[in-house]
């Protein structure tokens, strides 16, 4: 599993690696980000922060308490209504200017994040530069966010209807894409005019805080981005919930923790923006073209150790093509190369944690004891790395079908046609993302029409775009990030009435 790291590679030694790794952790800010001012938590506790390809603890991190929480609230609702009121061009400079630098740094940007949340180097670059691109989008928003102005049906006045910043907004988000979640989030709050509290996944709060820094590099006023890094995220986002002055919670995260924070909405009427777990079907019919799903399956697999919400859960592949599907994509995941993510040419790193290859080897278990086989992997490799995975004859009722992974496992089942593949398809409670391949073009209409998700992949493993309104239905959310949708996700709609007379 060691390999050759990417400094060696370019001759750089394992020490003078080693030392860079130090340098840039050394520079992340870890205190709260409030008011414009970084500053201790309450009684100036922290908690750490690992390598989970090691499990050494490469920082510690200001750990805010609920009267952390409020400060950063009182920060956000005291600089509102001058965000609010700052020209839209303003706003979309000073969100242009993070997108270069968050460019600029790049390399640094996604190295923290190949440390703090063990995903391999190229897969962090990817990341940077689609996280970067929220950026971009929005602040290419800020300035197109228009309004309506006409004669009412009677004629007997002019209705305007207007866009208005929806209000001081919490923002909680995952490990699994520490920069992107950050951006798509703050980049369409930020273009609205919006003031936000962001709380950071506690197992990768240092990408967010390497943000925070640029951000308020980039010009950002006081107060209009604030972030709290928390163990106790349960009792600091309730307490910001409470208040009557929040006006919106935006999450990503699992379905079960967002439940619970939409019933804590739900008491003080808060605009929500949920994006929830996935359980991503990928069909291959009998018409497909095998070399293209195989290159899809990898990446809709694998990417990101398939810790995604839209990794492909279940590979729902014609009776005809699963014996070479399989045979296909076994030879592929044979040879991935596991590996902490800084090693050269690495596609798995670890997972984020025990419980994480707990639940990866438990629904592998699952599958072989009713009756799966097990083509490559399967097992836990050492500490928190495992194996790559792919198994076949997944029977109705396995667990595997029904949870996600969030993990390297392939996991094949087979359809004799097409209304049963639709069926099996739709038989989750989750509706994020669905990946289907045919080369019949009115087979892919059918399934634009018939499959029960947000968003589909027609001959495509990856769908992510920031132009793009990314967002799932039933228990995968609620709301769309990216796209011109994400920024309406931040603002109200304000209808006056003109009377003529
Ligand atoms: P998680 O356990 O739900 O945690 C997400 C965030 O919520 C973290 O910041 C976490 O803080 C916080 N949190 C946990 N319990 C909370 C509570 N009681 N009150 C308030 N905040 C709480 O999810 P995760 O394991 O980080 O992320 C994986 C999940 O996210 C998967 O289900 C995945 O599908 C989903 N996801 C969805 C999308 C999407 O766009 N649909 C994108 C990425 C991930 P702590 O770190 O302190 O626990």
């Amino acid at each position: 599993m060691s390999g050759e790291s990417e400094s060696e590679s370019t001759g750089e030694s394992t020490i003078a690696a080693a030392q860079r790794e130090r340098a840039l952790l050394e520079a992340v800010p870890t205190q709260l980000f409030i008011g414009g001012s970084w500053v201790d938590a309450t009684a100036a506790a922290t908690f750490d922060v690992t390598d989970p390809s090691t499990g050494a603890v490469i920082r510690e991190v200001a750990d805010a308490e609920v009267a952390d929480g409020i400060r950063a609230l009182d920060a956000a609702v005291a600089a509102h209504a001058s965000w609010a009121a700052t020209p839209p061009r303003t706003r979309s400079d000073i969100l242009r200017r993070a997108f270069d630098l968050v460019r600029e740094r790049g390399e640094d940007l996604a190295l923290l994040m190949t440390l703090e949340m063990g995903k391999p180097l190229a897969q962090s670059r990817g990341e940077v530069a689609y996280g970067a691109e929220f950026l971009r989008w929005f602040s290419e928003e800020a300035v197109r966010i228009g309004g309506r102005y006409g004669q009412n049906p009677e004629g007997s006045g002019r209705m305007i209807v207007s866009q208005r910043p929806v209000g001081p907004v919490l923002m909680i988000t995952p490990w699994n894409f520490p920069l992107a979640m950050a951006t798509r989030k703050i980049g369409p709050a930020l273009a609205a005019g919006c003031t936000v509290v962001v709380k950071p996944a506690s197992l990768t709060p240092l990408t967010t805080l390497a943000l925070t820094a640029i951000m308020q590099e980039a010009g950002l006023p006081p107060g209009v981005l604030n972030v709290l890094t928390t163990s106790r995220s349960g009792a600091v986002s309730a307490a910001i919930m409470a208040d009557p002055r929040l006006r919106k919670l935006s999450f990503t995260g699992s379905t079960e923790v967002g439940r619970g924070l939409l019933a804590q909405a739900a008491e003080g009427v808060l605009r929500v923006s949920m994006e929830l777990g996935g359980n991503a079907p990928f069909l291959i019919f009998e018409d497909a073209d095998l070399d293209r799903a195989v290159d899809g399956a990898m990446a809709a697999k694998f990417r990101n150790i398939g810790e995604a919400c839209t990794a492909a859960n279940r590979f729902i592949v014609h009776a005809s093509l699963a014996d070479a599907f399989t045979a296909r994509v076994t030879a592929r995941v044979a040879a991935m190369r596991v590996g902490r993510g800084t090693e050269i040419g690495v596609e798995i790193g670890p997972l984020i944690d025990d419980r994480a290859v707990a639940k990866a080897s438990a629904l592998v278990r699952d599958a072989v004891a009713r009756g799966a086989t097990v083509h490559t992997g399967g097992e836990v490799r050492a500490g928190t790395f495992f194996a790559p995975t792919v198994i076949s004859g997944v029977p109705a009722g396995a667990e595997i079908l029904r949870q996600e992974i969030f993990g390297p496992v392939l996991a094949i089942s087979t359809f004799e046609d097409e209304d049963e593949a639709v069926r099996l398809a739709n038989d989750t409670e989750f509706g994020l993302v669905s990946y289907v391949y045919t080369r019949d073009l009115a087979r892919g209409h059918r399934m634009i029409d018939r499959l029960e998700t947000g968003m589909m992949g027609l001959n495509a493993g990856v769908v992510s775009n920031a132009a793009a309104p990314f967002g799932g239905v039933r228990h995968s959310g609620l709301g769309r990030e990216g796209g011109p949708e994400g920024v309406h996700e931040y603002l109200e709609t304000k209808y006056t009435l003109l009377p003529n007379d």
